[in-house]
């Protein structure tokens, strides 16, 4: 059932044939959010294009180990170890322990995940719990000549680095040029190399968040989070390493050196970056401000919204876009994606009512070649969409008679439909699902009426509170029992 897959690796700036190190097998890492705060939608679409990525992997018949970390310290605010610690910062302004902000947005952004209906990776390792695997990783680059400590911090050498290996390997820039971007040494900063990271940063008394190292009290650099986990998790060489193209520059450079100067391994064989979900052509972030929250576009609470849109027609939007290219958010895409998500949706509902004849003149192999063809095309999701509007056409014109389909054929189409609508881009009809929890609930309040009706108030109190704390609300009037989501 493998598929011959092509996929684009920032590594060599090609398409390449798929070809696993240990096939079926698949190890893919991608970097997860940092929780200080809550994730926006632009790190939705990141997340959300590797969980394309991921189920159509596993579609196309790989095992495939999906780590995605959560990254819960040792985030500066500047990209080079300046600025202050993110948790530390956020604690302070909600008067908050750390691990109290780590576990509020950790928890937010699983719930926001889980309304675009995205799979949970098969790890989710994070920063605070392998701080020993970051110590032993940069104990060992210390070792290897590619560290140098000052005063409890400990830095990589990229000078050293760059003599043996290709240090600019993923963007392909001039070691001259980012030399000669890079600000001077501040005064307080010892370290040798203008493009010297910190692996291992010293603690002041006050910092919130620290460990002991052999080093003293300090706690790790953002970098070598990744490296640590996805060696821990992967091996020292696995398949696919993803995440954000403004990740390429500085976190999955200083990974590659970190990983190399370890084990002397180019840790990933393919490297895949999204683009940027932008606003107004401005890359949607938190420090720029103009950071949608999938709260506010699903209420439409956001003055750049004419309204709210549902979680599935944001992923609909999203992957109507190819993930290499740049998508920017407005109200009129947003509007087109929500009519032909409706559409394809309506035409998916059609689908049960549909009557074989004995002979046919629609052919479900054709579109499901181009489909799969599409996305063995570095997941060209834009263009197997286009492919499944053509299937919603077929199924409007077999529904109302104008063409005939044979019992084959539309075991075929049912198939088709399962397979990519719901399987690979992993949709769902909303307006069915609300349908179904409404028959749910209606039986359920009815037990409850029944428990109540015998006097085992015991049963229809645990009723009652087992739906609240899944977030349903039960109100009873004279009228009966009505529910609604809190
Ligand atoms: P962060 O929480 O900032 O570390 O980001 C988590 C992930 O979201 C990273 O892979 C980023 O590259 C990605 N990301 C951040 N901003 C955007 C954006 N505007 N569009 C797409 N992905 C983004
Ligand atoms: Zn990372």
């Amino acid at each position: 059932m493998i598929q011959d897959l092509q996929l684009y690796n920032t590594l060599t700036r090609k398409k390449e044939v798929f070809e696993p190190l240990n096939a079926p097998h698949v190890g893919m890492y991608v970097c997860g959010p940092t929780v200080y705060s809550d994730v926006h939608l632009g790190n939705c679409r990141t997340f959300i294009s590797f969980d394309l990525i991921f189920r159509y992997l596993k579609y196309s018949g790989y095992k495939v180990r999906y780590v995605r970390n959560i990254t819960d310290a040792g985030h500066l605010e500047g990209d080079r170890d300046e600025g202050d610690d993110k948790f530390a910062k956020r604690a302070k302004l909600e008067q908050l322990e750390p691990m109290e902000i780590v576990q509020k947005y950790t928890l937010g952004f699983h719930e926001v995940l889980r309304m675009f209906n995205t799979l949970p990776p098969s790890i989710e390792p994070t920063a605070t719990g392998h701080i020993i695997e970051q110590i032993e990783m940069i104990k060992k680059i210390i070792a290897n000549g590619y560290g140098y400590e000052i005063d409890g911090t400990i830095y990589f050498d990229v000078e050293k680095y760059s003599k043996e290996y290709n240090y600019t390997i993923l963007t392909n820039r001039k070691l001259e040029d980012l030399l000669e971007n890079t600000r001077e040494l501040s005064g307080q900063d010892d370290k040798r190399g203008r493009l010297d990271f910190a692996l291992w940063i010293k603690a002041k008394p006050e910092t919130l968040m620290q460990w002991q190292s052999p080093w003293g009290m300090g706690f790790p650099g953002w970098h070598i989070e990744c490296s640590a986990m996805s060696a821990k998790y992967l091996g020292n060489e696995f398949d696919i390493h993803g995440g954000g193209m403004d990740l390429a520059a500085t976190h999955h450079t200083n990974e590659i050196a970190q990983s190399e100067a370890c084990s002397s391994h180019q840790p990933a064989k393919y490297w895949m970056h999204t683009n940027m979900l932008t606003v107004n052509g401005t890359r949607m972030s938190k420090s720029a401000g103009n950071g949608f929250l999938p709260g506010e576009l699903f209420t439409g609470d956001h003055p750049l919204l004419r309204k709210g849109y549902s979680p599935m027609t944001v992923k609909f939007f999203m992957l109507q876009a190819h993930y290499r290219s740049t998508l920017d958010f407005s109200n009129d895409a947003l509007d087109a994606s929500e009519k032909g998500f409706r559409r394809l949706m309506n035409a998916v509902a059609l689908l049960p009512k549909l009557v074989a004849s004995a002979d046919g003149d629609v052919f479900i192999d054709p579109i499901r070649e181009k489909c799969l063809n599409a996305m063995n095309d570095d997941f060209n999701s834009p263009v197997a969409i286009a492919e499944l509007f053509e299937a919603a056409r077929m199924i409007n014109t077999i529904y109302d008679g104008t063409t005939k389909i044979t019992a084959e054929e539309l075991e075929k189409l049912k198939t088709l439909i399962n397979d990519f609508v719901f399987e690979i881009f992993g949709l769902k009809d909303e307006e069915s699902s609300n349908l179904e929890l409404n028959e749910i609930l209606e039986m359920v309040i009815d037990l409850r009426k029944q428990a109540k009706e015998n006097k085992d108030y015991a049963t229809s109190d645990s009723i009652r509170l087992g739906l609240q704390n899944i977030g349903i609300q039960l109100k009873d009037s004279k009228e009966g029992t009505t529910w609604s989501k809190v």
